[in-house]
């Protein structure tokens, strides 16, 4: 465990000091030390990766980078802004890259927030928002959830104060799943004065089945507090080469491109993505696997009577009770899944949905470790 920090010898905020690491999904190579497994034998569903791993055409892009990576990126990220252009039909000023969309997320606190500023988001919402929030410095407003664990919009509404300068809002949700459809995030956005910034943050769209998908850049051009936040890390396969993007109005984009590092996202990056944005069909097809894989567990969540909460991202967050135990009892069998402890949730585990056989080595796993 990390030493507490002596602020004598080291004079640093405490709101610095206050932050609790970021836990993530444990790494196959240390659960394979720890258990004495085989890595290749164990599955992780921890991550909320694509299990088909990065599509080949970004493979080749980033084979071909490869020669370049003595020089310095493009700052501007050419290429890929003008690809992002293309695709939203928004001019190249409207569009910031992002080491990650966690890039963006930090860069819109770091513009926003300060010490004496406070920002709104749901229980249960994405962890970065209350660690980007206290890194400024910033108050975290939390909105209790619904009874589904969703956001409650007129709640978070009527929690904004006056010194409010960001609400992050993620749809669909992380780690919940929960989704709301277009006119009530409008609506939501609307009813916000334009004061304060809207962080929607977008990184499981490509999943949404087409009838729920709407338009969220054409609220862009609307409202000039509006942020768009999208990863390559999920649908695109790319969570590894860390790249992200927002879209905004200029005057929101302009900030938030001079504080970010002048090469914040690498050259493997810049083509691997320019790649994946081009091959609708991985994505499509990333897509479709996922809806197969929800179908999948839930049916067996189902017959287990196991509560499970109606996903719209690609991971399931399901109830199985002493789920610090029976996380230890699925690593020892090799299968990583995700606790959520430290988002107030200690009977419920996130499963990232994966392909067909490690959905099944999973749930016999799961069927095994709950009998243990
Ligand atoms: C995974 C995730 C992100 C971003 O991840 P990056 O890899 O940094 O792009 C952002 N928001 C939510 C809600 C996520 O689940």
């Amino acid at each position: 465990m990390n030493a507490p920090i002596d602020p004598d010898r080291f004079p640093i905020p405490d709101y610095i000091a206050a932050i609790a690491p970021y836990v993530g999904g444990k790494p196959i190579s240390e659960v394979a030390r720890e258990y004495g497994l085989d890595e290749n034998s164990i599955v992780k569903l921890a991550s909320n990766e694509n299990p088909l791993g990065m599509p080949p055409a970004a493979q080749r892009a980033i084979d071909a980078a490869l020669r370049e990576v003595g020089r310095y990126p493009d700052g501007n990220g050419y290429e890929l802004k003008q690809a992002l252009s293309a695709k939203y039909d928004v001019p190249l000023d409207w569009l910031t890259l992002g080491n990650g969309s966690n890039d963006i997320l930090e860069l819109a606190a770091r513009v926003f927030l300060a010490p004496g500023k406070s920002a709104v988001f749901s229980q249960f919402s994405f962890i970065v928002y209350p660690l980007a929030t206290q890194a400024a410095g910033a108050r975290s407003i939390v909105v209790p959830a619904t009874q589904v664990l969703g956001h409650d919009l007129a709640a978070m509404h009527a929690a904004i104060e006056a010194d409010t300068q960001v609400v992050f809002l993620a749809n669909p949700n992380n780690p919940t799943g929960t989704f709301l459809p277009a006119a009530q995030i409008e609506n939501f956005i609307a009813s916000i004065s334009p004061r304060v910034i809207v962080v929607l943050d977008e990184a499981y769209n490509e999943y949404l089945p087409s009838h729920l998908r709407f338009d969220s850049v054409a609220w862009v051009r609307r409202y000039p507090n509006l942020i768009i936040s999208r990863t390559f890390s999920k649908a695109y396969g790319l969570a590894g080469m860390r790249v992200g993007f927002a879209i905004a109005q200029p005057v929101v984009t302009d900030v938030l491109n001079r504080i970010r590092q002048p090469f914040n996202v690498n050259c493997l990056a810049q083509a691997a993505a320019v790649a994946a944005l081009a091959d609708t069909a991985f994505v499509e097809r990333s897509a479709a696997i996922n809806a197969a894989g929800y179908r999948q567990l839930t049916t067996a969540f189902d017959a287990l009577d196991l509560p499970y909460i109606e996903s719209f991202g690609n991971f399931v967050l399901v109830r199985v009770g002493d789920a610090a135990r029976i996380n230890l009892e699925l690593l020892r069998r090799g299968i990583i899944v995700r606790p959520v402890a430290n988002y107030g949730l200690p009977e419920w585990l996130r499963i990232t949905i994966g392909l067909e056989h490690e959905n099944r080595a999973f749930l016999d796993a799961l069927g095994a470790a709950l009998n243990a």
